[in-house]
């Protein structure tokens, strides 16, 4: 039986991959400071750990496990992330997780690791407009990504990158672009955008308030098709440089509302107020991804919100008095 080790194996990315990959028959181990908060962990395996901690890293990855996913990151939606406040957290934490994991993989035989990096990467000046979007992987440098998130996620793909180099791995580099979808932080502070308007609509009775004036466009991945793409990815052979993994169809964060208004069948008015929204406009850039693998992703937005806010409804009346 194949063995895989999934890092960040409590978060929301994390806990599906390890669902997929249960489902593709591997014995699974997971890791993470948490288990997953919103439903079971399907690991035969889960390690509750720090993997900043040295000690933590070398006793998890244990062995050459055939696939490695690295998933773990101090990370958050744009309250936690744009507003500069958790800046040494996100960085810090991070990088040493990166550092910690890459070293242990090359010491003990591991050939390839997955790492997710982000959106965020991509230089601020190519996201200004809505009419003028450049997110094609090759536009990343010369660098100047909006957020530190985004420049540890830069540093650690050169990481990734300088250990296929230096030490012959095989590892894997994919630049998510907002995923969203059931059992993913709603409340709290770390939530995304998609997740923060789900739980808005569901407790609004008329009114909704809006960080920014809502112009802000992006584009959102549902989680089955990010865990689809991941997977065939990183088995993917051959290819070892940084790819989106997104959705081309970008809406602007009032649109958004709109939508899930519509399915939530309410009627609601905007309160736009200052808050943190990050870049104008971004979407993913495809083209690479098609040519590597073949396909693309449906993006059905409609149709993942709906199965999104009806989860997110669930908790907001699970949790209220
Ligand atoms: P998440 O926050 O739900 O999952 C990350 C997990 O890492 C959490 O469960 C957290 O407890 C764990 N973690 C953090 N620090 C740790 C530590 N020191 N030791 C052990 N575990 C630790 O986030 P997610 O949405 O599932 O994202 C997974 C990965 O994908 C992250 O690396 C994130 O940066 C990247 N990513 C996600 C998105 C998205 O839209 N969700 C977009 C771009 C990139």
């Amino acid at each position: 039986m194949k063995k895989a080790l999934v890092l960040g194996a409590g978060g929301f990315i994390g806990s599906h991959l390890v669902k997929r990959l249960k489902e593709d028959g591997m014995w699974v181990k997971g890791v993470d400071l948490k288990l997953p908060e919103h439903w079971k962990t399907f690991a035969d395996d889960f390690v509750i750990g720090d993997l900043r901690d040295v000690n933590v890293v070398e006793a998890t990855l244990d062995q050459a496990f055939d696939e490695v996913y690295q998933l773990a990151a101090d990370m958050g939606g744009a309250g936690y992330i744009n507003t500069g406040d958790n800046d040494a957290d996100v960085m810090g934490n991070s990088i040493l997780i990166n550092v910690n994991v890459l070293k242990r993989a090359q010491e003990i035989g591991v050939s390839s690791v997955f790492f997710s990096s982000t959106a965020c990467v991509y230089p601020e000046c190519n996201q200004m407009s809505s009419s003028s979007i450049n997110c094609k992987e090759d536009t990343v440098y010369p660098a100047s990504p909006d957020t530190e998130y985004g420049w540890e996620k830069l540093f650690s793909e050169r990481l990734y990158t300088a250990y296929n180099k230096n030490h012959g791995m095989k590892n894997k580099i994919a630049r998510y672009h907002n995923v969203y979808g059931p059992y993913g932080t709603w409340d709290g502070g770390k939530e995304k955008a998609p997740a923060a308007i789900c739980r808005k609509v569901a407790t609004a009775a008329d009114k909704i308030e809006i960080w920014g004036d809502g112009n802000q466009h992006r584009s959102f991945l549902y989680i089955d098709e990010c865990i689809r793409a991941t997977v065939e990815f990183y088995r993917k052979p051959e290819f070892f440089d940084p790819i989106n993994i997104g959705s081309e169809k970008h809406v602007s964060i009032n649109e958004l509302v709109d939508i899930v208004s519509s399915i939530a069948n309410k009627r609601l008015t905007k309160k736009h107020i200052d808050g943190p929204i990050g870049v104008h406009a971004r979407t993913s850039d495809n083209a690479l991804f098609k040519s590597v693998m073949g396909w693309v992703v449906d993006e059905d937005l409609q149709a993942g919100l709906e199965k999104t806010y009806a989860w997110i409804s669930e908790q907001v009346a699970l949790t209220t008095p």
